[in-house]
């Protein structure tokens, strides 16, 4: 199996497969190859199964004509040359200038730019029109912080924040206030027992249905 070798001041070895398949292995600087390759035939498992994982990820193209999920329903990308980047919906045609050349990764921060600002106000509106029976129970409003997370739609931390993942913007409100609501209900328990889910229960009875259409793996 082939592999990418990094080798730095750390005394374990370490595995990442990147979304192109690449293998990387970090490793101490003076270890042995032969210990490096064994390392590595014992993972390949492992590695054949994160490799699996990046393929069956859906691939988000950023260039004219392509459609992109926009609060639950599909826009149409029409990309366009401006000296700076600006993005606008009018019914389901998406607009986004940006200076030429119109690199896919160009319109991609300019729509990221866009929902980010668009994601502060539809969070928001979500977390306050879920939280006064958590109000009641004398807990504090979290202060929204917006992330692009690989791994998480949401989480709460203990700090007082909750993150959300930019994204949801991908959804309609029911699929926010769903993940809004999951991470509210951590303010008054931290695990997902069954009180959670009794909890969730009565705070949102439909939440099934709403979390079965969420995707498990999350767009790149
Ligand atoms: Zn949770």
């Amino acid at each position: 199996m082939d592999y990418q070798l990094v080798r730095s001041k750390r005394r374990t070895l370490a595995l990442r497969v990147a979304a192109d398949g690449q293998v990387e292995v970090r490793a101490p600087l003076r270890l042995g190859r032969r210990h490096i390759d064994d390392f590595v035939h014992e993972h390949r498992d492992w590695i054949r199964r994160q490799q699996a994982y990046w393929r069956a990820r859906p691939r988000q193209h950023w260039r004219e004509g392509d459609t992109v999920p926009h609060l639950g329903r599909p826009v149409r990308l029409r990309v366009t040359h401006a000296a700076r980047p600006r993005v606008e919906l009018e019914g389901d045609i998406l607009t986004v200038a940006v200076p030429p050349p119109a690199l896919e990764e160009t319109v991609r921060e300019a729509v990221e730019a866009w929902w980010r600002r668009q994601a502060r106000d539809q969070f928001q509106h979500s977390i306050e029109r879920q939280f006064h029976w958590f109000a009641a129970r004398g807990h504090e409003l979290p202060v929204l912080r917006i992330k692009k997370m690989r791994t998480r739609w949401g989480s709460l931390s203990q700090r007082g924040y909750i993150n959300l993942n930019l994204a949801l913007m991908r959804y309609d409100l029911e699929v926010i206030d769903y993940v809004v609501m999951h991470e509210l209900c951590h303010l008054e328990y931290a695990h997902h027992g069954p009180q959670f889910h009794d909890l969730m229960d009565r705070r949102m009875p439909d939440w099934r249905r709403r979390k079965q259409r969420l995707d498990q793996v999350l767009p790149e």
